[in-house]
């Protein structure tokens, strides 16, 4: 048996056909990449307008590759939130009427969830040894729209340990990217790429939340990246004349905008794994058993961030996975893998009717992973 996973939630169109046990079949991805550079992030209504383009041809693609028609799927797993709505709904349109037209149930996916579930994707080959983190487990999900530590007991079933009052960490790279002058949407990954030119030690930028007089901030698992963005963009302005009117060769000009990407990457990650410490301490109060540490969303494929939370699970005593790279960011075989398990649990509907498909998309754009954890929650009433 097999499933078909859509992604359309932001900027990537994905699509992906898997077997029961994982093996991925077929897979294909539409990124729209270009498209938004000129606006300096994701537009809405461009993304709905290539998702609406990519679609058809895209999941098309998947099937092609996995060598099956629709016909022969046993279900189709979508992502229905969160994400931008003119966005979730192409995917979403296009997941009823297959389910509609085949008579397939259809299992409705969490983005974030995804994001989480696919370092249980068994690889293939198979390494030796191979464990998937089994439940329960401590998620670090570090994205373009989230920042959160989770504790999972299972499918569907999350507390929330802490989140971002602000920006995301992937937000805060982007944003930071662009203030160097970076000009390719996202800009996170060329900013890693800038660092490692640079030294981290020659500016001392603020460490997020080290002075709010909020208690209940100061010692949870809450993040704030917004501050340390702010930081960036003074010190830029102050210490970084522009590449016209400056006196710097452009070897100078490019070590130091690589000083200062490598003093906040320096100082974000250890924002992130302060606190990432701090929840893996309440989750393993909740969950002595806990053993994983799972860090998922486009920033775990920052080598800096893998590195800093690897010795987090090592204080901790955890084992730490992370997806590959190219499954951090959005894609639909996580799609279809979240579907599956899902799945397995029964946690899917009845095939839709046709006329169902039509007039009824139900997306969530907002759709929360779970509770608070009560340590945290009085910040989130
Ligand atoms: P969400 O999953 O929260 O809805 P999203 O789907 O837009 O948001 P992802 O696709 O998971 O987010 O991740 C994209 C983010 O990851 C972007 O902010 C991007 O800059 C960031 N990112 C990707 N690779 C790296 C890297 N190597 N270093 C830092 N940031 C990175
Ligand atoms: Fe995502």
């Amino acid at each position: 048996w097999c499933i078909l996973g859509i992604e359309s939630s932001c900027d990537d169109t994905g699509a992906a056909v898997l077997r029961g046990d994982g093996k991925i079949l077929g897979e294909a991805l539409a990124s729209q990449a270009g498209i938004h550079e000129q606006w300096g992030g994701v537009v809405p209504r461009l993304a709905q307008e290539g998702h609406k383009k990519a679609i058809d041809e895209t999941v098309e693609e998947a099937l092609r590759r996995a060598g099956l028609s629709a016909a022969e799927l046993t279900g189709v797993a979508v992502t229905v939130g969160p994400g931008l709505g003119l966005c979730l709904e192409v995917g979403v349109r296009k997941a009823l009427h297959i389910a509609a037209e085949y008579r397939l149930p259809l299992v409705r996916v969490h983005h974030m969830e995804a994001h989480m579930m696919v370092t249980r994707l068994p690889p293939s080959p198979l390494p030796e040894g191979f464990a998937a983190p089994d439940f329960p487990l401590i998620t670090l999900l570090v994205s373009g729209g989230h920042n959160m530590a989770v504790l999972t007991r299972g499918v569907g079933q999350h507390i929330i340990l802490g989140s971002t009052i602000d920006d995301s960490i992937g937000e805060a790279f982007d944003k930071t990217a662009r203030v160097l002058g970076i000009t390719q949407v996202p800009g996170g990954p060329h900013l890693e790429r800038l660092a490692k030119d640079g030294d981290p030690k020659v500016h001392v930028l603020p460490r997020p939340l080290s002075k709010t007089r909020d208690k209940a901030l100061m010692d949870g698992c809450d993040y704030s990246f917004s501050g340390l963005k702010t930081a960036v963009r003074t010190l830029v302005e102050k210490q970084l004349p522009s590449a016209k009117a400056s006196a710097l060769a452009e070897e100078d000009l490019h070590k130091a905008k690589a000083d200062v990407a490598a003093a906040f990457q320096n100082v974000a990650v250890q924002h992130l794994c302060e606190r990432a410490s701090r929840a893996a301490g309440w989750a393993m109060e909740l969950e002595p058993s806990t053993k994983w540490l799972v860090v998922a969303g486009g920033v775990a494929a920052n080598k800096e961030v893998r590195k800093g939370l690897e010795e987090v699970a090592e204080e901790h005593s955890l084992q730490m996975r992370c997806p590959p790279p190219r499954l951090c960011v959005d894609n639909g075989v996580m799609v279809a893998w979240a579907g599956i398990e899902r799945f397995l649990l029964g946690l899917y509907e009845e095939p839709p009717s046709k006329t169902g498909a039509d007039n009824h998309v139900e997306i969530r754009p907002r759709w929360s992973l779970g509770e608070r954890d009560p340590r945290s929650q009085q910040r989130f009433p």
